[in-house]
């Protein structure tokens, strides 16, 4: 399930908007500011835009549907942020709810993946962003968040197809970014610092999930 996040982010996402579309004025400020500042300080990154096309997407076989703007920033990742972590949701309603939820500007949360119980992903933020899914700023910046179509408490909408699906999607995440398929690197949302949702809950089978995704990472080696 997701929540209110990050809801200090949208000036600097005009900003750097503003950078991206404005030209590389901000190269010399950011010349003369540390490398440990740099490292922050992304909107005075020059040239940070990877080239983008509108329903491009990140895990083959996926669909997409855009996320309204306001519910995730736009990053460079893993350039500006190192990607070392997935964050496990369950949406507490149905596909197309979540669906549209993630699409409403009000929402002011997303996440970059839907998987279905038919095995179906959608993904809906570009892994080079960071969707607003976790609660947590760094969370945020640092992760991919999943959803999954279901209730915690309905252990029957966590299908063999939905596990499947989302072990495939999760080992291509460990693979394209270079972590390892554990439990300190693939966590629940219940387990973020801070977090005050309880998904995926007690039905979600971790010693299975963590199985299947290094099971697709092994075959895809
Ligand atoms: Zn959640």
């Amino acid at each position: 399930m997701t929540e209110q996040g990050n809801t200090g982010s949208k000036p600097k996402s005009r900003t750097r908007r503003a950078v991206l579309f404005g030209g590389l004025g901000v190269v010399a400020a950011a010349a003369v500011a540390g490398r440990d500042e740099i490292s922050r300080a992304w909107w005075l990154l020059p040239g940070v835009a990877k080239p983008r096309k509108e329903g491009e997407i990140d895990h083959v076989g996926a669909g997409w549907t855009a996320a309204s703007p306001a519910n995730w920033r736009m990053a460079d990742r893993p350039d500006d942020y190192r990607v070392d972590r997935i964050v496990v949701h369950v949406t507490q309603g149905g596909f197309q709810s979540s669906v549209d939820a993630f699409k409403n500007p009000w929402h002011k949360a997303s996440a970059h993946y839907i998987v279905r119980g038919d095995g179906h992903v959608e993904q809906m933020v570009r892994e080079l962003d960071v969707a607003f899914h976790a609660g947590n700023r760094s969370m945020n910046e640092r992760s991919v968040g999943i959803e999954h179509v279901g209730f915690v408490d309905r252990p029957k909408d966590f299908t063999d197809d939905m596990y499947a699906a989302s072990a495939r999607l999760a080992a291509g995440i460990c693979r394209r970014y270079d972590f390892p398929a554990d439990r300190g690197h693939i966590v629940g949302h219940s387990e973020v610092p801070g977090a005050d949702h309880t998904d995926p809950g007690d039905h979600w089978d971790w010693d299975r999930y963590i199985r299947m995704v290094r099971e697709a990472l092994a075959a895809s080696a």
